[in-house]
Order: C-alpha cells, then structure tokens, then sequence
C-alpha cells in the first residue's frame, strides 16, 4: 500500500511508473491527475508540496495513476476533455472529443447565413461537442441532439447545462431512424460511426480498448450510418438545408458518392490539421 508522503515525494513516485508504463508527459500527467483528485489549482499544490498528503487522497491517486499506467485514456480518468476552446463532460459512453472533428464545427458554421435563426440538428451526438461548439459560437442557432445512447445523453444534458446552453439546445435518447424532425433542420451534422467493422480489433489499444463500439463501428463498409443518414435527408430535409460530415481519412471518394447519388449537389471535402480528407459537406 501507499503510505503517506509529502505530495512533493508523491508526485515523484507516479511520475517514475507512468513513465515506465510509456506515457508520453509523466510528470506533466501525474501532476495534473494529483490536482484533479486532491481539487487543487497548479498553484496551490505548488503551495502545498511539502505537505502530508492524506491516506484517501493518495490511494484515490495512485488509483488512477494504475489505470492509466494500464492505457486509460487520460480524459476517461478526469471526466473532463476539452474541445474548441471548451470544456467538456465526457465518460465510457461517449468517444472523447478529437481535435480533428473541430473541422466539422468550422465548416458548418461557414456555410450557415449569418444572422438569421438556424436550427441545427446532430446526429449521434455523444457528448454533444459538435453542436454545443456551434452554439457557443453563434448566439442565433438553436439545436438538437440525438444519440442511440441514454448514457451518452446524459452527458451531453450535463455539457449543456454546463454551457448554459438549456433554452437553446435539446438531447434525446433516440434513434435517428425515429426522429421526425428532418423537414425543420437547417444543418445537419454528424460524426456517426465510421470504422469498418472488420479492422476495430485493429485499432490502437487506448481506443478498441476503452472508447464505446457503438460510436466507432460503422458496419462491413464502415459506411452504414452514411448510408441511412443520406437517404433519410434526401427524402426529408428542406431544399437548401446543408449535411456535414465528418468522414474517415479514406472515405471522402465514396461519402461524395452516396451524396451525388441521392440528388446532393454543392459538395465539398476539407482536410483536418494532418491534411487528412476529415469533412464532407453537401
Ligand atoms: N476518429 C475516430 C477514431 O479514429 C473514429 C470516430 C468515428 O468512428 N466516428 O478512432
């Protein structure tokens, strides 16, 4: 067990494992797992190393610090994940929000008119980074979520409560086969399940291992959500009302496909940070 040390001696200790486990910044992590547990601003645990660190903080810290040793993505051990400049709630339900699908927020937010009242709906919307993001940005939109997961939704109430964002964002636990409300939306966007399902055993451990299939699995094509989002919006949504997807790097070929097929016109793709084929729009 973990007796009780200075959290200066603490700190040393956990850096020293995360290290050996591989991770990337141990000193950085440990020191900003520490602030989480013991809720100490940086400051005030400079303040304070050379204090006692009490036997239930230090056993909630070395907890933490053994999952994520073991691969636990960081922002899993917190709750907390920031995107577009904002903070938000995340947990095993929700994918943790990617700094390549800000992309997805800057493209919708260039395509709609400024000024007027627009109604943005996001489908399969896990923490609600997407639309919250957009709303944040722009005082006149007003949006829904929707995700398959009730457990997704939760978080996603909590992000907009957090937001302040109550009167102008609504989530439901639903799916998107069920909602009706294709014909009012002015924007849809979307960063459904995309990963063919054959290769998620592939996938790096931190996110086969840990992040929800439900949000990663897109079928034997990868392009299954594509599919029924696509033919869903074609026959519902109103005549000039824009789709935004984000898309995995080797899919803007076939997502454009599906676009032209179903009768999209305006289509364009925009890469992400690593000039990767990241957003369609149409
Ligand atoms: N970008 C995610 C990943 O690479 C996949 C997200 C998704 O399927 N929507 O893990």
């Amino acid at each position: 067990m973990h007796e009780a040390r200075t959290y200066k001696v603490q700190l040393g200790i956990a850096s020293t494992r995360l290290k050996s486990a591989g991770i990337d910044r141990p000193a950085r992590e440990a020191r900003h797992l520490m602030q989480h547990v013991c809720s100490l601003s940086a400051t005030d645990l400079i303040n304070r190393e050379t204090d006692l660190m009490s036997k239930a903080e230090t056993e909630a810290f070395f907890d933490l610090i053994e999952r994520r040793s073991l691969g636990e993505p960081y922002e899993y051990l917190t709750g907390e994940a920031w995107f577009y400049g904002l903070k938000f709630a995340c947990s095993p339900a929700t994918l943790i929000p990617r700094p390549d699908s800000e992309v997805a927020v800057d493209e919708a937010l260039a395509r709609l008119p400024l000024g007027r009242v627009s109604k943005i709906a996001d489908l399969g919307t896990g923490t609600g980074c997407l639309l919250i993001a957009l709303l944040k940005q722009e005082p006149r939109l007003t949006g829904i979520g929707i995700d398959l997961s009730s457990a997704a939704i939760d978080i996603a109430r909590r992000n907009v409560d957090a937001h302040s964002l109550g009167d102008r964002a609504h989530m439901h636990a639903m799916s998107w086969r069920d909602w009706d409300g294709w014909g009012e939306a002015d924007l849809i966007i979307s960063n459904p399940p995309y990963i063919r399902s054959e290769i998620i055993d592939t996938l790096d451990e931190s996110v086969r291992a840990y992040e929800p299939h439900s949000a990663l699995d897109g079928g034997a094509s990868g392009l299954d959500a594509y599919r029924e989002i696509i033919a869903l919006a074609a026959r519902n949504m109103k005549p000039g009302a824009w789709v935004v997807f984000e898309i995995g790097f080797d899919q803007a070929d076939q997502v454009r496909l599906l676009l032209e097929t179903a009768g999209f016109s305006s289509i364009s793709v925009a890469v992400d940070t690593g000039q990767r084929d990241r957003v369609v729009s149409a």
